[in-house]
């Protein structure tokens, strides 16, 4: 099939690279002209593990090839997806500039019959205001050509997207016209051999449905953050709480570890979204509320600890940050718990350490000034970064971090102290070894 992906961002690259491995001609569209260059050389601008090998092999087979240009993506298309950004508006709700600056380019250009399908994630009616912008665009040059609009929602994860579009739990087709469902079927068959997961619904359940999967997930999070609260309090440990719950099938083990919050391009700018819709609806959405202000103050939780720690007084005190993406596995640092800590640790006057295998590039050029004076101190080794350190804190639990030589750590550190924002670490095992352990909603030991 000729496809053209517009947008190449996480969603974007993944979705053209994966489409054309099928052996389907796909153009990627990116209006960044040194993104273009970069990718044309096979380079690819983010850290997501297989992207790499499978794009520059797309590229030498001419299946994939990426332009700026419009009007030369589409010029064959059979199915274009929309795969721009979303961010948050001012006021929380979903800002659709991106996905409408496109519709409006697409009527100005298209001039021919197509699948139009947005797979940014946008509320519901976006799907009916994109026909509208490309509609009224194709009514002025008087141009025939009949163009549908479907939702096709992406619930890939960064760290292992690739992974996730190859083999998809299941795949999301909104659409209200047989014709575009069809082409979409045939499109993802190849994902799909051994199970037939493609759901088709309404563009509007499509559009909902992508919503309601992440504030559900972000619930989960903060859910259990709050049960880890509660056990802090207690002298009870999160940890045996998490097993003896996730046993439970009805609950499940996902996405109930306790921790310093949850960020991500995702999460949260999609809660904000939701409550934004409901809000417009007249209906409080007191649950998303609560979800969010609890990820709130978990985010500050480790600055919390810290400066009791160190009994208010964190000037000159160096922090070592073990993780600063915002999950392992990617090099995006979209509204993650490292920043709120960073920012908190800064202002206080601490010298931080930071390491991180994908980030450091990302987080130097945004405390630029910080590195220049001293204050921050970024490496990709783990053990460097541990030196002379007062406080060693998990932020991000890379695999590279799970098991770490602690004695050379301790052996590092002025104070053997860790606090685990994961959870991840044997309390009883660390404690053996010297170290002052705190972890989130688990009794202190050492
Ligand atoms: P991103 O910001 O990484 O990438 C968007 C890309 O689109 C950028 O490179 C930008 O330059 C380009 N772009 C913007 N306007 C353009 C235009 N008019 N023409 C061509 N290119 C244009 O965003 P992302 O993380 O890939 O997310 C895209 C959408 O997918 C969002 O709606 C997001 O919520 C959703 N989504 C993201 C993820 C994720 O893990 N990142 C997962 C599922 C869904």
């Amino acid at each position: 099939m000729q496809i053209c992906v517009i947008g190449a961002g996480y969603v974007g690259l993944v979705t053209a690279t994966c489409f054309a491995e099928m052996g389907n001609q796909v153009v990627c569209v990116e209006r960044d002209p040194q993104r273009v260059a970069m990718l044309s050389r096979g380079e690819v601008p983010i850290y997501e593990p297989g992207l790499e090998t499978m794009l520059k092999a797309q590229l030498a087979g001419g299946q994939l090839s990426f332009t700026s240009q419009l009007k030369a993506g589409i010029r064959r298309a059979e199915v274009i997806f929309i795969a721009v950004g979303t961010p948050s508006g001012e006021d929380g709700s979903a800002d659709l500039s991106h996905v409408l600056a496109v519709a409006d380019e697409l009527g100005e250009r298209l001039d021919h019959a197509c699948l139009v399908v947005d797979k940014s994630t946008v509320p519901v009616g976006t799907a009916e205001r994109v026909a509208q912008h490309i509609n009224a665009g194709l009514a002025r040059r008087e141009q025939r050509a009949r163009v549908i609009v479907a939702s096709n929602p992406e619930f890939l994860k960064e760290g292992s997207a690739v992974e996730d579009f190859m083999r998809p739990d299941r795949v999301i087709v909104g659409c209200d016209e047989e014709r575009g469902r069809e082409l979409l079927r045939r499109l993802y068959a190849p994902f799909l051999r051994n199970h037939e997961r493609l759901l088709c619904m309404s563009v509007r359940a499509a559009e909902f449905s992508k919503y309601a999967a992440n504030a559900f997930l972000a619930t989960k999070i903060s859910f259990i953050n709050e049960m880890a609260g509660i056990c802090a309090r207690l002298g009870v440990d999160i940890e045996e709480v998490r097993r003896g719950i996730g046993s439970d099938r009805r609950i499940g083990t996902h996405f109930i570890y306790a921790g310093c919050g949850y960020g991500g391009s995702c999460f949260p700018k999609d809660v904000k979204a939701l409550i934004r819709t409901a809000e417009h609806e007249g209906i409080e959405p007191g649950i998303l509320r609560a979800v969010e202000a609890r990820n709130a103050l978990q985010k500050t939780l480790l600055f919390q600890a810290l400066r009791e720690h160190f009994n208010g007084h964190l000037q000159g005190r160096v922090v070592a940050l073990w993780g600063l993406a915002f999950k392992p596995g990617t090099d995006d640092l979209r509204e993650a718990p490292s920043l709120v800590l960073l920012d908190a640790l800064l202002t206080a006057g601490a010298k931080v350490q930071a390491c991180d295998p994908a980030a450091t590039a990302a987080v130097a050029a945004r405390y630029a000034a910080a590195v220049e004076a001293g204050q921050l101190m970024l490496s990709e080794s783990p053990y460097a970064v541990a030196q002379g350190a007062d406080a060693l804190v998990l932020v991000t639990e890379w695999k590279q971090f799970r098991q770490p030589d602690f004695p050379r750590i301790r052996g590092a550190m002025r104070m053997p102290v860790l606090f685990d924002g994961r959870n991840i670490y044997d309390a009883d095992q660390l404690a053996e070894l010297g170290f002052l352990y705190r972890g989130i909603g688990r009794p202190a030991s050492g």
